[in-house]
């Protein structure tokens, strides 16, 4: 079993990496069918949507059945009310460190200054920066929860679901049919995610290869301070703060900790989207890091929704960022406006590739920097995307774990073996 599980951690592993290279020398043919009808089009496009398409396949009916069975295997509604308490409260605690770490890091390291605007390309944007913080809260209330399924509103399924869980288990025995029910479809989609991951490798592959073979690095270097500077700040975050909240909630070590959620970061990393990492983070908490299904399937989704460090993270470094392109002086009020806008950006940033750069828009406007700053970043805005995507889906975990060892619903037994 040991072996059967090393296998899939290090195919995965070869997989992006055997992409990169190959992304990165299709990047250097000269454009015509070969590169551009055959592989990046062709083969890459083909086998990394098969395996992406598989696992976004699996996300909604997974969150929503996974939160169903979250909210009512909770026993009684306290429980759930103290696990949501405490789940939330770990969020919004880990993405403000985020942020204040992204700030001291946007201060110091100046990512924008220095910087010759001229070999920078603007991208036109076409972004709707409005979206006002009421319209955000009401709107999470689904007026129609099938709808929400249809459009995979995240937000709205976690609300439907949270309310379907506590109904199950306010109603308890009458219900056990149901209830037994969705015990069973939460096992059906585990199956499935299962089989999907199997081609996890190659389509790890395909993914990176297409992302690296467009993008490459042309365009990256004016920005590599930018870039650097926000990597930084994830290794940073993800070493002190998460090793921190391991080592002192937990027994775990974060060493056997990251080892084992290695495959869910290599697929945040290919796809650039927590939601479609949901299952392998599911799959690894429960199986691998033996923290109960009941807490798991109920602050993975969630967190996947609402927990963003790794966007928060970006988001501070770009707001110093644009300041100091356009030569703005950022003052104390203002940074203290970004910690609470950005913060809640990040829980209204769907888990989906590129929704943080939208969102930027909101802090970038909350203190007055002009929003076409985003053009100057978003033309890299993958490379980074896949790093933060990494970030945020650990630190879903990494709270999963601390709320499971306060519930005392962490086995130590199998999280070391
Ligand atoms: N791609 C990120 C995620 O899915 C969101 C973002 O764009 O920051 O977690």
């Amino acid at each position: 079993m040991a072996k059967k599980k090393m296998n899939l951690t290090s195919r995965v592993l070869i997989g992006l990496l055997l992409g990169l290279i190959t992304g990165i020398i299709v990047f250097k043919l000269p454009s015509g069918v070969i590169k551009d009808t055959i592989l990046i089009n062709g083969i890459f496009q083909l086998i990394g949507q098969v395996f992406l398409r598989g696992i976004m396949m699996l996300v909604v009916p997974l969150v929503f059945v996974s939160l169903v069975n979250g909210a009512a295997s909770m026993g009684d509604v306290k429980k759930l009310g103290r696990v949501g308490v405490k789940t939330v409260g770990f969020y919004l605690t880990t993405t403000a460190m985020a942020i204040i770490i992204a700030l001291v890091l946007g201060f110091f390291l100046k990512p924008g200054i220095g910087l010759d605007m001229s070999a920078i390309e603007r991208v036109e944007l076409t972004i709707n920066p409005r979206i006002p913080l009421i319209q955000l809260l009401y709107e999470m209330v689904p007026r129609n929860p099938v709808a929400s399924m249809a459009e995979g509103n995240m937000l709205q399924i976690i609300v439907f679901a949270i309310l379907t869980g506590v109904g199950l288990s306010l109603l308890g025995k009458k219900v056990e049919f149901l209830i037994k029910l969705f015990t069973n479809l939460n096992d059906l989609i585990m199956k499935l995610v299962e089989i999907v991951m199997l081609f996890a490798p190659i389509g790890v592959f395909g993914l990176i290869a297409r992302t690296f073979a467009t993008v490459g690095y042309s365009g990256l270097l004016p920005l590599i301070k930018y870039i650097l500077t926000v990597y930084v700040g994830l290794l940073i975050h993800m070493f002190f703060v998460y090793g921190g909240l391991l080592k002192g909630f937990t027994d775990l070590s974060p060493k056997t900790f990251y080892k084992k959620f290695l495959p869910a970061m290599s697929v945040a990393f290919s796809t650039a989207s927590s939601n479609a990492t949901v299952p392998v983070s599911l799959e690894i908490a429960e199986k691998e890091l033996g923290i109960s299904k009941n807490i798991a399937s109920f602050t993975i989704p969630l967190g996947a929704t609402i927990n963003m460090d790794g966007t928060a993270i970006m988001q501070g470094i770009a707001v110093f960022f644009i300041a100091q392109v356009y030569g703005y002086e950022l003052t104390m009020g203002m940074i203290l406006t970004v910690i609470l806008t950005a913060t809640l950006a990040s829980i209204g940033t769907a888990g989906v590739p590129g929704a943080g750069t939208i969102m930027l828009s909101m802090v970038l406007q909350s203190i007055g920097l002009p929003i076409e700053g985003i053009g100057l970043i978003i033309g890299i805005d993958r490379l980074v995307d896949m790093g933060r995507t990494v970030t945020n889906i650990t630190g879903d975990a990494v709270c999963t774990a601390v709320v499971a060892k306060q519930e005392g619903e962490l086995n130590m037994e199998v999280a070391n073996s």
